[in-house]
């Protein structure tokens, strides 16, 4: 019976594609993607022939309709979006929810993921993180945003458009402190792939030393907060640990 795959696609470099998705995209009946001028070049690229449908945010609800009907046809069905995994600041919770509530499987091919990849090559910890998607567009909901995140046990991992990268930065100079550890990743995977990280009001400087910095695509991931930000001072935690220790 029918089957719907969550395919990943590169984000940005075309060999970034795996075997299997390749193979699954070939042999689907046809690929739902967000934009299908943009897919259809990638496509192409691969010489993969099978027809393309859009599936976007302003007509996902009555796409995953469509798509369920022909998943209870028999066919099946792939999803991708225009860079990486779907789903992550993408389209296609609708459908995915959907889908598996009628009971049909839903197969995911992982691959690109410009937070994963951010992440696993930043330097900051990777035990704990949030990913946060995109912050707010408005200004003032934006540095709220940034404000909660004072005293977060977990690496935060964002995305940001180049439009407002700088303007974001320097939010998070204000609500956060000069010296919190920030790290920028822009172009994962490309020709000019950069990671830059430091204290915040560093990388706000880096961005303003040159226009060409603030172009390209971003992920910005802002360290947990410190410990030693703490009130207590270090010979009292030493103590209550000993304390702790000998506690029934
Ligand atoms: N679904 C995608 C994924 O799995 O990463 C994300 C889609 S979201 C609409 C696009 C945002 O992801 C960009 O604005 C940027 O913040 C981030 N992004 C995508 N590709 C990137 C890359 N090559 N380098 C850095 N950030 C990237």
């Amino acid at each position: 019976s029918g089957c719907l795959y969550i395919v990943a696609t590169p984000i940005g470099n075309l060999e970034d594609i795996s075997q299997r998705a390749l193979r699954v995209l070939g042999e689907v009946d046809l690929i739902a993607a967000e934009d299908t001028r943009h897919s259809r070049t990638l496509l192409n690229h691969y010489q993969i022939q099978t027809r393309l449908l859009s599936l976007h945010d302003h007509n996902e609800k009555q796409r995953a309709e469509q798509l369920l009907e022909r998943l209870q046809q028999g066919q099946s069905l792939a999803l991708i979006s225009d860079a990486g995994t779907p789903l992550i600041s993408d389209p296609g919770y609708a459908l995915v929810s959907l889908c598996r509530s009628a009971g049909f499987k839903v197969v995911p091919l992982p691959g690109p993921c410009a937070a994963i990849a951010a992440l696993c090559a930043a330097g900051l910890p990777t035990d704990r993180f949030s990913f946060e998607g995109f912050l707010p567009v408005k200004q003032v909901a934006r540095r709220t945003s940034l404000a909660n995140l004072a005293d977060a046990r977990a690496t935060t991992v964002f995305y940001e458009a180049p439009r407002r990268i700088e303007e974001t930065l320097a939010m998070l100079v204000d609500e956060l402190g000069a010296e919190r550890q920030v790290v920028l990743a822009k172009e994962l995977t490309k020709t000019f792939e950069t990671f830059y990280g430091g204290r915040s009001e560093d990388v706000l400087s880096w961005l303003r030393e040159d226009p060409v910095h603030q172009k390209g695509e971003f992920v910005l991931m802002i360290a947990p907060a410190s410990d030693n930000n703490s009130e207590i001072p270090a010979e009292a935690i030493a103590l209550l640990k000993l304390l702790m220790a000998e506690l029934p």
